[in-house]
């Protein structure tokens, strides 16, 4: 029993191509209410436009008195300004008292300004720090020693942010000073995507799960740690199915069970090569319809792709990752992570690309390569090594590569030889 020689001549598509494939049959997942507390780095599903000016009144940027300027024009050391100091207002209060020539108010740094003043002298010119040489100053006088300007140390109603202003778009995933400047004008909750689910389910005969003794034959699942925890990493989450066996009839059960758990991406590793028990193909074929399932991208060339239509969800993309532990990671952040990030209302799924410069020479298949590579910064800009001492890099089988590697260096599909020296292109993975 094997795959048909007629399926195992179809022509390799491009990773572009695949890419484009998995996008066009993805849309972004609705939208929800999200607390403050809960929207560190959820995706903005609405631009936030502020309802209030920031800062919301006119305040002190300084410790210090709020004058007319025009009062401090000739200040100075030898010949300071005498004004009589008619309030005190902290932070948190209000002013009420006007400020007329001749007259000063003591203030604290997001005291709101009195009315009549317009600039802040700091303590620091002042003679609350400096005692006042002159005999006689009265307690409710102060001595200004250097002139101030109109505005100095006072920041303006709306300096920072104008009522109406937009101050966050649509798309935007939120950083921890977004989520503050939310709390800064007054918005509680915030309508984000919902995170999309991702169902991950690991197929193999040989597969027992991390708390089970290794019988003769037998690893660990090890795909599903790292897949669900890939899923998180990029916002999703992980729903996590367990094993199923190669056999047409297990697989279809765990397929059609997690689509009951209403999933908006479905994830298998492994079975989908050209071995005899590889099954997932034949049942993504049956269970719905198979749009490619071979790339030309190593590693990874295995990569099925197709729609489930299940009876209790139709239209859920899945994504049948290879097994080979290297190749599902690598394919995930090439075809699933696009898929997530897209899901989940990002506007780009782009990787963050670094340019670096080879620390040796390479060799490459023609199909495009992610060569697993640490990165360090040198005196003129990063470096990249795809040889590790003691570790055999790139090595299909070889786990302990990817805990080695921090970034991946992309091979173009053309390239089948880059000298040392020269600049490649890197996808960071931390
Ligand atoms: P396959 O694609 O089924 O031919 O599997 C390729 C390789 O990946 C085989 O050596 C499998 O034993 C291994 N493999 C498959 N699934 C997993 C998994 N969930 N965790 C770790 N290794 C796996
Ligand atoms: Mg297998």
């Amino acid at each position: 029993m094997k795959t048909t020689q007629q399926s195992n001549r179809q022509p390799l598509i491009t990773v572009g191509e695949a890419l484009g494939a998995i996008l066009a049959k993805i849309t972004p997942v609705e939208t929800e209410f999200a607390s403050l507390t809960q929207s560190l780095r959820r995706v903005l599903a609405e631009p936030i436009t502020s309802q209030i000016n920031m800062p919301p009144f006119a305040n002190s940027a300084m410790d210090g008195y709020a004058v007319i300027a025009a009062d401090t024009t000739t200040a100075s050391g030898e010949s300071p300004a005498l004004l009589k100091v008619i309030d005190n207002i902290p932070a948190g209060g209000t002013a009420s008292k006007e400020v007329r020539p001749g007259m000063a108010a003591r203030i604290m740094t997001g005291a709101p300004m009195p009315p009549g003043a317009n600039a802040v002298a700091r303590f620091e010119e002042t003679s609350e720090y400096h005692p006042a040489p002159k005999e006689g100053l009265a307690d409710d006088e102060v001595m200004i020693y250097q002139a101030v300007s109109k505005g100095d140390n006072v920041r303006p109603a709306g300096e920072d942010i104008k009522a109406g202003q937009v101050v966050l778009t649509t798309g935007q995933c939120l950083r921890p000073q977004d989520v503050g400047i939310l709390a800064a004008i007054g918005q509680a909750k915030v309508a984000v995507y919902r995170r999309p689910r991702v169902a991950i389910l690991s197929t193999g005969d040989e597969l027992v799960d991390v708390e089970s003794p290794l019988e003769p034959g037998k690893i660990h699942n090890s795909n599903e740690y790292t897949l669900a925890a890939l899923v998180e990493k990029y916002g999703g989450e992980a729903v996590r199915l367990g094993i199923a066996r190669d056999t047409v009839t297990d697989l279809t059960a765990k397929i059609q069970a997690g689509l009951a758990k209403k999933v908006d991406l479905f994830l298998t590793s492994a079975g989908v090569s050209v071995g005899d028990f590889d099954m997932v193909k034949n049942v993504l074929a049956a269970e719905g319809e198979m749009q490619f399932w071979q790339v030309a991208v190593k590693p990874g060339k295995p990569l099925a792709f197709g729609m489930l239509h299940g009876r209790a969800q139709a239209n859920v993309p899945l994504i049948g990752l290879p097994g080979n532990p290297v190749a599902a990671m690598v394919a995930f952040e090439v075809f699933a992570r696009p898929a997530i990030l897209k899901l989940a209302g990002h506007l780009s799924g782009d990787k963050t690309t670094l340019r670096a410069t080879l620390d040796e020479e390479v060799t490459s298949s023609g199909r495009r390569h992610y060569m697993r590579a640490l990165m360090h910064l040198a005196g003129d800009g990063y470096h990249v090594t795809t040889r590790g001492s003691g570790v055999q890099v790139q090595g299909s089988g070889i786990l302990t590569s990817l805990v080695w590697a921090n970034c991946l260096v992309v091979v173009p599909e053309e390239i089948t030889y880059l000298p040392a020296g020269s600049s490649v292109d890197v996808w960071p993975l931390d």
